[in-house]
């Protein structure tokens, strides 16, 4: 295609050419700081977010620092209208992470506020979450949570202002009984996720939740 003659792909590292469906190289792909969890064991992802909420299983695809690779990676996904790298992840996840044992019964995205989807274009975990699903055979749920509060980025607030978005999360759906892997790109202090999976656990019986997200910081 005429578009991929003017903007051919190329390494996020290197800037070497490179196939249309990888996002690095093979020597870059060394650099790609891949954590080590096991999803069903215990690792730094469930120790950090059991803390804040009930947690059966977690697992991070990436161990996020500033300047990473990791981290260019995900900028391009969120920031760069690149939502197919969605995918290569989602790859990355299936080829590490065995979820036989224990399956959850839905996969369930964090929703993003209408105002940001339309800035953006596209929800940067919908192609990966799909991806996901459809290799698993477990059911993905786009809009079980409804965002109901636009605010700014948690980084900018003060402690006041970021309890304030307790509740910016609205459960849709009755999910009784269900094993939900709550699934998003990065976790840094865990306030999204845990007030989801309150959300979930305070309106329901009988759930347990996991998570899955593509980076974690630390
Ligand atoms: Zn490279």
């Amino acid at each position: 295609m005429i578009f991929d003659f003017l903007f051919p792909n190329r390494c996020l590292d290197c800037n070497q050419l490179i196939d249309k469906r990888d996002i690095v190289c093979e020597l870059c792909l060394d650099k790609v700081n891949f954590s080590n969890h096991n999803y069903f064991d215990t690792n730094s992802l469930i120790e950090k977010a059991s803390l804040q909420i009930p947690v059966e299983n977690a697992y991070s695809l990436l161990i996020y620092e500033k300047e990473s690779l990791a981290q260019k990676i995900i900028h391009q996904l969120k920031y760069n209208h690149r939502e197919k790298i969605g995918k290569i992840l989602a790859n990355w996840v299936t080829q590490r992470v065995d979820l036989s044992k224990k399956k959850p019964d839905l996969l369930v995205t964090v929703p993003l506020h209408y105002k940001k989807l339309k800035q953006r274009g596209y929800n940067q975990l919908h192609l990966f979450s799909n991806q996901l699903s459809a290799y698993y055979q477990i059911p993905v749920h786009h809009t079980l949570l409804k965002r109901i509060k636009h605010s700014r980025a948690q980084a900018k607030k003060n402690q006041s202002e970021r309890l304030k978005t307790k509740n910016a999360y609205q459960l849709t759906e009755n999910i009784n009984g269900k094993h939900i892997l709550l699934i998003d790109d990065v976790y840094t202090t865990g306030n999204t996720i845990s007030n989801i999976a309150w959300e979930i656990l305070s309106n329901s019986e009988n759930v347990k939740i996991s998570i899955l997200v593509m980076a974690m910081d630390i």
